[in-house]
């Protein structure tokens, strides 16, 4: 295969959209919070400004620690937990099961499931944006008479620009 073939398409492709910066969408979670009558404290917050600042998914233990460093004081685990529960109930972040670790999720107005793609190299990751990728999935989990409390899909390879860079595949 020749590079051209490999062009980086990881934030190109019209399902994906790009990663905005931590401030724009904490506010925009912050009026989804308004809209639904649910409460946005400030630790909720904090802790989805750090799944947004980083660019792999982060482990509760590396969350726990950049709000120590953040406040200089000790935070208590629980705390984090909370906030993590939350922010995945109301559907605005993921647990990545295969990576024991947390992501934001990119359009919470309109996901009706989370698909993201994991690079196994640098272990970046994008959300896939497809409403009817998202609809058929309700549809057939409706047909089997399933009633789906979350769908995570979790899609593990190796991204366009690691392939482009020659990395190998890791599983
Ligand atoms: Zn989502
Ligand atoms: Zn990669």
């Amino acid at each position: 295969m020749t590079n051209e073939t490999l062009q980086p398409r990881f934030s190109t492709n019209k399902n994906w959209r790009k990663k905005p910066a931590a401030a724009v969408r904490v506010a925009e979670v912050k009026n989804l919070c308004r809209d639904r009558g649910v409460r946005f404290t400030h630790i909720r917050q904090q802790v989805l400004e750090l799944l947004w600042e980083s660019n792999q998914p982060s482990g509760a233990y590396e969350l726990i620690a950049s709000l120590e460093r953040k406040k200089a004081r000790p935070i208590a685990p629980p705390t984090v937990y909370r906030a993590l529960d939350f922010l995945i109930e109301q559907g605005f972040a993921c647990k990545i099961e295969s990576r024991n670790a947390f992501v934001p999720c990119t359009h919470p107005e309109s996901c009706n499931a989370h698909i993201f793609l994991i690079c196994g190299d640098c272990k970046e990751w994008v959300e896939l944006e497809d409403p009817r990728l998202e609809q058929q999935l309700a549809d057939e989990t409706t047909n089997a008479g399933f009633k789906p409390t979350r769908s995570v899909i979790e899609v593990l390879g190796t991204c366009a620009t690691c392939m482009a860079n020659g990395n190998s595949t890791r599983r």
